[in-house]
């Protein structure tokens, strides 16, 4: 009895601190399982892609089965856009890129069309983009006019010298790439605008979290072995001055580096940028040597909880693993791997 004590109090804490989280990993990656025979031969799927459409106050019941229908929809079309690409051999970047301009394009999410507002009532977007191949970047903050930020985050990282591009600066940019621009009233939408309403009666800078929907992502591993994350989003709903988050932050909001990991996160975007998250998951990774799995566990849960930084993130490592990882009450998400069903869901449990 003695003995057995510890083991059942260590499995009911092992079971807690997986109940957060998804977490696909290949036939090597589960310590334990195959010990005392031979070990499994590791195979590395041939692609994994892992899309988040936000993090926060989704409670199983708090949506209407429409609603949470054409969220699952949308999640289903962005993979299934993404995994196109890797199927026929495309980059992780190229698939990266498909997932989040089908967020983008949807008004459901707080990205492109049907983002959050200012305080003003227009929208500000930001977006980044990054290769783990090269560590190359792109990224735009603060932008009203090009139709889809991933795009021209990736512009950047692609035409331009540069990494961050910022405000009227970076639509000009765009437009000079022959990005499609929109009017900024293009964005807006009846029910942002009564959800901006609700924050300037109740004087706050809201999360899109906090009234259910949010920011999108993706994470990919491509055939040659290369990694890729992007993030984009309208932020906060009444921020003003200009306010910018973790999404468009290399290293907050996305980070790629086929030495460990690609990442993209959703969530409180102040504790984001100060805890360097997307760069501390492949971080304990490359020098600590923890497996993605326990990475993105200790960032979320230790370092950002603790601060109170509510939010999420996903990840999948040089191996094809998926790491789905939050500390909110649900995520949008949903993940692939070759010759795997597809996993899509919204609530962590
Ligand atoms: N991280 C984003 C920001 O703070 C918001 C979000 O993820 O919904 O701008």
């Amino acid at each position: 009895m003695s003995v057995r004590f510890p083991w059942v109090v260590f499995l009911i804490g092992a079971w807690l601190m997986t109940a957060c989280s998804d977490v696909q990993v290949d036939a090597g990656a589960n310590g334990g399982a195959n010990a005392g025979s031979e070990p499994a031969a590791i195979e590395r799927p041939r692609y994994a892609l892992a899309i988040h459409g936000g993090s926060g106050v989704i409670e199983r019941g708090s949506l209407d089965p429409e609603t949470e229908a054409a969220y699952l929809r949308t999640l289903e079309e962005a993979l299934a856009a993404g995994e196109r690409v890797l199927e026929q051999e495309g980059t992780a970047l190229d698939a990266v890129v498909a997932a989040i301009v089908v967020m983008e394009d949807s008004d459901l999410f707080n990205a492109g069309r049907g983002a959050v507002l200012t305080h003003e009532g227009t929208v500000e977007l930001d977006a980044s983009l990054m290769r783990g191949e090269d560590l190359d970047a792109g990224a735009v903050a603060g932008v009203g006019r090009v139709r889809n930020p991933i795009l021209a985050a990736r512009a950047v990282m692609e035409h331009s010298p540069h990494v961050l591009l910022a405000g009227t600066g970076a639509d000009t940019f765009a437009a000079e790439q022959g990005l499609e621009l929109e009017d900024n009233t293009w964005f807006r939408t009846e029910r942002r605008r009564q959800q901006l309403e609700r924050a300037i009666e109740q004087d706050q800078v809201r999360l899109d979290h906090d009234d259910d929907l949010g920011t999108v992502g993706a994470v990919a591993l491509d055939v040659h072995g290369n990694l890729a994350a992007g993030t984009s989003t309208g932020g906060m709903t009444n921020k003003r001055w200009g306010r910018v988050g973790d999404s468009p932050i290399i290293g907050a909001g996305t980070y790629a580096s086929n030495a460990s990991c690609a990442v993209s996160a959703t969530g409180h975007g102040e504790y984001f940028i100060r805890r360097t998250v997307a760069r501390e998951v492949c971080a304990l990774m490359e020098y600590a040597g923890l497996d993605v799995a326990s990475a993105a566990r200790q960032v979320v849960h230790d370092q950002l909880g603790p601060m109170g930084g509510s939010g999420g993130l996903i990840a999948v490592d040089h191996r094809g693993n998926v790491v789905l990882e939050m500390n909110t009450p649900g995520m949008y998400r949903a993940s692939v791997r070759s010759g795997e069903d597809p996993i899509v869901a919204i609530f962590a449990r």
